[in-house]
């Protein structure tokens, strides 16, 4: 059976984990730019998704849709694919390939289509999967977060329980290449249970690597309050990476605790402080318009964008609703004139960057940009 992958560059670190997981089942991934026989996936996020809705409804072979989106909105995906996979993928992919092929109804558990919908009953190993195969990509170091942060889909895909996979695993990965790159929801979280560091298992997984290391930094980003002397002194002793890049969200504690960041101003101020005295560039992220932001809490934002600025960079996005979280359903407040100001003054110093005005630029490029 000919399987083809939808080429999207959003997903490009799915393809490479979905084509090394079907392999095992003796599948092999046709890279396409529109749907073809017998088989096309695709793995769309919240804000692709819309681009590619038609091109899935009138394509004239089996559709297959995973990815964020999907998994929030199964029924709607539903509407216009053939099958929708909700969840994780290296398990349920391959086993509705082989139900395709067979020629079964596609009813497996993790798999919706228009009249039917079984929950899938287990998660997956990291470690019973490769982290890739001849197309590389970066290894996923954990799966799951036990923060519940109300913009965040992650959670709502992967659980609240943080897995991880094996240090022999992933140096076996890793080692293949010059430069080692993870993604996790928080790589400082590495072999703990999300919320207790373990700096130990870190360091063992850095002394198991003979490459360059970055850590910490895209795409896996840590939590402010992660950032300490021991983290820092492990980044500066093993890794490549002279930036750490963290969340920080909003300049108000209030803010922050109705996001359920699980962390304050405090702890923001704190991590950047203790970067700089290290060497280390602190690279901030800040989400602006949250629909129940007032006008003097986005202002606090402000001062802790400028503040930041200072020693670090900044990455400012407007807030967007995604459907699967809590905030599902909400519109983005409009910015303050002096937000817009502050904002457009420090970008055209080089200090910041994102999209606070225009929030899809930040997920989405349009196809003529893909690569694979
Ligand atoms: S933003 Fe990060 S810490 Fe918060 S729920 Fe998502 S992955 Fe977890």
């Amino acid at each position: 059976m000919q399987v083809n992958w939808r080429q999207i560059h959003a997903a490009r670190n799915s393809y490479a984990a979905l084509h090394a997981a079907c392999e095992l089942s003796g599948y092999t991934f046709n890279l396409v730019e529109h749907p073809e026989a017998e088989v096309t996936c695709y793995s769309l996020n919240s804000l692709n998704e819309s681009y590619y809705r038609d091109e899935i409804a009138k394509a004239g072979c089996i559709t297959i849709v995973g990815g964020p989106h999907a998994t929030a909105c199964p029924r709607e995906v539903a509407e216009y694919a053939d099958y929708v996979i909700i969840g994780e993928g290296e398990y349920t992919l391959p086993r509705l390939l082989e139900e395709i092929e067979r020629g079964g109804t596609g009813t497996i558990a993790g798999v919706a289509t228009c009249d039917h919908y079984t929950p899938a009953r287990s998660s997956v190993r990291l470690d019973a999967y490769p982290a890739f195969s001849e197309k590389q990509g970066f290894v996923e170091i954990s799966r799951g977060c036990p923060f519940s942060c109300g913009y965040c889909q992650t959670p709502q895909i992967f659980g609240h329980c943080m897995r991880h996979r094996s240090i022999d695993t992933i140096a076996e990965f890793s080692n293949r290449y010059e430069h080692a790159r993870f993604v996790s929801p928080n790589a400082f979280a590495y072999g703990s249970d999300g919320i207790h560091p373990r700096w130990e298992k870190i360091e063992t997984l850095f002394k198991s690597l003979r490459n360059q290391i970055f850590f910490g930094t895209f795409p896996s980003e840590v939590r402010p309050e992660f950032i300490c002397k021991e983290s820092l002194d492990l980044v500066n002793r093993y890794c490549t990476n002279t930036k750490l890049h963290f969340g920080a969200q909003s300049g108000s504690d209030d803010v922050l605790e109705q996001l359920h960041r699980g962390h304050t101003v405090e702890d923001v101020i704190h991590a950047v402080e203790l970067c700089t005295e290290s060497g280390i560039t602190p690279v901030v992220d800040f989400i602006v318009g949250f629909p129940f932001e007032s006008d003097e809490e986005q202002l606090a934002t402000v001062n802790l964008i400028q503040q930041v600025a200072r020693s670090g960079k900044v990455h400012v996005h407007r807030f967007i609703p995604l459907p699967g979280t809590s905030l599902a359903g909400t519109t983005a407040r409009p910015l303050l004139k002096q937000t817009e100001k502050a904002c457009g003054k420090l970008a055209l110093a080089g200090k910041i960057t994102g999209s606070w005005s225009e929030p899809a630029v930040r997920f989405f490029r349009p196809p003529s940009n893909d690569i694979p």
